[in-house]
């Protein structure tokens, strides 16, 4: 029998993140597959009560927790020392976990403390034959492999966007908070702040509907034998206000900017999408002005739509990476685009 722990941290407004939420989502999933396990939820942070009483209802059998001020910061020595006493507490066999920031730095290392094993970058679980397996990429995306350990505990920290979030009824629980003493030298690091881009420069958008990809042909030489960077600036940054698109780049575009040339000032290597940048997940995605060769595109494997806007008809695009590929030139496509869209969006108002 399996005994499955959730692992999860509260955010500093007491509540569960979206990814924490997903990994719970998965862990049930798990639960009812597994004939006769039983799941427990873990949970660290201050004020853990309101975090709790939304998902009091998923039909954990207890819901155990380290509680206090100096666990709400996230914080490698308290977080391990949390980790560490819940998982000597509840005694799990499985260990699943939500694949965030503050997580992915202290779970494997608070697992080692216990014996245990950990597999991060998770993209899916299954049972197959009443056994446990996940699976992860390897080797930059481009090999899945279904995964299964025999040593217990096992810690599984999942990957954000492949489960939907738990959303239940608010309900009590009953919460075992556990007596955990923090030496001094365990909260010498403190956290004082946070720095985000400025408003208005935020062009990650992990959830957005629609992933926009600039590609250098917009630093390019135009047809008038000049190149025209505020104007793309101007229109890429219009479509991404009015449709709250992701934006992604190609190599070649964020490598410019390294190299002292003329680039859009908004881009950074985050925004590198392809074999060396990200693999994000959207339904949708519009390459502009961007060549669609295979270290770029291989990015693009959970795209689901794709189409790519090309003044050259033998761009990679045309040859079966993307559905539909526009041969035309991007900055006529584009203005033409936010008009329509500013006007629709006018109407709307
Ligand atoms: C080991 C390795 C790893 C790599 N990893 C990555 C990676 O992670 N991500 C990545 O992106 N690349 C990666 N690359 C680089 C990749 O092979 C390409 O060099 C890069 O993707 C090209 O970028 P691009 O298409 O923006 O630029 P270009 O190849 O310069 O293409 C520009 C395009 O813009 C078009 N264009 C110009 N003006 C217009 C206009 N007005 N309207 C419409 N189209 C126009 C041109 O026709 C051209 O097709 C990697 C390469 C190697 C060797």
């Amino acid at each position: 029998m399996e005994k499955i722990l959730v692992l999860l941290h509260t955010e500093s407004d007491g509540s569960i993140c979206r990814g924490g939420l997903e990994s719970l989502n998965a862990s049930l999933s798990v639960k009812t597959q597994l004939a006769e396990s039983e799941l427990v939820i873990g949970i660290v942070g201050n004020n853990v009560k309101s975090a709790v009483s939304n998902i009091a209802g998923c039909g954990a059998k207890s819901f155990v927790a380290v509680e206090g001020e100096q666990f709400d910061q996230p914080r490698y020595c308290t977080d391990a020392i949390a980790i560490e006493s819940i998982m000597k507490a509840v005694k799990p066999s499985i260990i699943i976990a939500p694949a965030t920031i503050r997580w992915n730095r202290v779970v494997p290392g608070a697992a080692y403390r216990v014996g245990a094993a950990a597999d991060t970058h998770i993209t899916g679980v299954l049972i197959k034959d009443g056994v446990l397996k996940a699976s992860r990429w390897y080797y930059r995306q481009r090999i899945e492999a279904l995964i299964h350990r025999t040593q217990r505990p096992w810690v599984l920290l999942i990957d954000s966007g492949v489960f939907k979030p738990y959303s239940g009824v608010p309900a009590d629980a009953q919460i075992e908070i556990l007596n955990v003493e923090t030496p001094e030298t365990a909260v010498q690091t403190r956290v004082i702040g946070y720095r985000e881009p400025p408003v208005g420069h935020q062009t990650i958008r992990p959830d957005a509907k629609l992933l926009f990809v600039a590609g250098a042909g917009w630093t390019k030489k135009q047809a008038d034998g000049k190149v025209h960077i505020e104007e793309a600036e101007k229109l890429i940054l219009d479509f991404l206000n009015l449709t709250r698109a992701s934006l992604g780049s190609s190599k070649s575009l964020v490598d410019i900017g390294s190299e002292g040339q003329a680039v859009l000032s908004f881009l950074s290597h985050l925004n590198q999408i392809g074999q060396t940048g990200s693999t994000p997940r959207h339904p949708k995605g519009l390459a502009t002005c961007c060549h669609g060769e295979e270290p770029h595109t291989v990015g693009w494997r959970f795209i689901n739509e794709r189409r790519a806007i090309n003044l050259d008809p033998n761009c990679g695009w045309a040859r079966g990476k993307a559905d539909v590929l526009y041969v035309a030139d991007a900055f006529a496509v584009m203005r033409k685009v936010n008009e329509l869209f500013s006007g629709s969006i006018g109407k709307k108002r």
